[in-house]
C-alpha cells in the first residue's frame, strides 16, 4: 500500500516564458507506508522542487499525487492546507524553531494550532523530547542549544501531530559529519518509531545507505539507484 503516490509529475518554471526551466518530465515515485526512502540528486535537479509538490506546497503542471490513495491536485487550497497541516510534516536543512519560545513550546504551538489542548500537547512534546535525548532541555531557547539539538527539535516539532508523511530536505546537512551521523539516527529512531513513511533527500551517500531503498532523480526523472 503506497502512503505517497507521484504518477507523471511534470514541472516548469516560468511557463512559455523565454526564461522558462523545465525541472521535472515526468516524475513516478511512490513511498509505502512505513517506509523510509532516500532522495538522491545533484544540485539543480529538482529535488525541493519534488518535495514541495509532494508536500502540497506546490502544483505540478500534469500527473498525480496521492497520499494515503487520496488524489490531492484538484482538491481547493483550503482542503490542500488542511492535509498538510494534519498529514504531513517537514524538516528543512535547517531548524526554523521560534527563537522566542521553548523547545517544548516549539513542539507545542503546531498541536495548539491543530485543536489539542495545551497537556496533551505538552505530553506528547516531552515525549518526542525523550525519544531523541533531550528530556532535560524542554525549557531551553533554541539559543542555548547546540546545531545537533535544535535539530532534533525541529524533528519533534514535525512529528508533533503525527503525520501519517515526513519530508526532508538535508535534514543534517547543516551539521559537521560526526554530529549528522548521530543526529540521523536520532530522526531514524522517532520515525522507526512510529512507523512513518519518510522521504528524505540527501547528498550522504552513507546516510542514504541507512533508509529502505534509494531513489535518484535524474535529468527530470526518477531512477532506480
Ligand atoms: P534542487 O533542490 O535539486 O537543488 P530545485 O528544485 O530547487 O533543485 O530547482 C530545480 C531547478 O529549478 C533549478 O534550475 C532552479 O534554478 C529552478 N527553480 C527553482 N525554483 C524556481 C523558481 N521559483 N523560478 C524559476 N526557477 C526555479
Ligand atoms: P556543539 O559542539 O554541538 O555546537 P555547543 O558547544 O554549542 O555544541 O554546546 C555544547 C553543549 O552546551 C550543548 O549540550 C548545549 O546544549 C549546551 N549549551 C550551549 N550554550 C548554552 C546556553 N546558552 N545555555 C545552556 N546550554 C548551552
Amino acid at each position: 500500500m503506497s502512503e505517497l503516490s507521484l504518477s507523471a509529475v511534470t514541472k516548469s518554471y516560468n511557463k512559455g516564458k523565454p526564461n522558462e526551466v523545465s525541472v521535472l518530465h515526468g516524475v513516478d515515485l511512490s513511498v509505502d507506508r512505513g517506509e523510509v526512502v532516500a532522495l538522491v540528486a545533484p544540485s539543480g535537479a529538482g529535488k525541493s522542487t519534488l518535495l514541495h509538490i509532494s508536500g502540497l506546497l506546490d502544483t505540478p503542471d500534469s500527473g498525480q499525487v496521492l497520499l494515503g490513495g487520496e488524489e490531492l491536485t484538484a482538491l481547493s487550497d483550503r482542503r490542500r492546507t488542511a492535509i498538510r497541516r494534519q498529514q504531513i510534516g517537514f524538516i528543512y536543512q535547517f531548524h526554523h524553531l521560534l527563537p522566542e519560545f521553548t523547545a517544548e513550546e516549539n513542539i507545542v504551538l503546531p498541536q495548539l494550532a491543530n485543536g489539542a489542548s495545551r497537556s496533551e500537547a505538552s505530553k506528547r512534546a516531552l515525549e518526542l523530547l525523550g525519544t531523541v535525548g533531550l528530556e532535560e532541555r524542554g525549557d531551553h531557547r533554541p539559543a542555548a542549544l547546540s546545531g545537533g539539538e535544535q535539530q532534533r527539535v525541529a524533528f519533534c516539532r514535525a512529528l508533533a501531530n503525527q503525520p501519517r508523511l515526513l519530508l526532508a530536505d538535508e535534514p543534517t546537512g547543516n551539521l559537521d559529519p560526526g554530529t549528522s551521523d548521530r543526529v540521523f539516527g536520532a530522526l531514524m529512531e522517532l520515525v522507526r518509531g512510529t512507523g512513518l513513511s519518510a522521504l528524505i533527500a540527501t547528498h550522504n551517500l552513507d546516510l542514504a545507505a541507512r533508509m529502505d531503498r534509494v531513489v535518484k532523480l535524474d535529468a527530470g526523472r526518477v531512477v532506480p539507484d
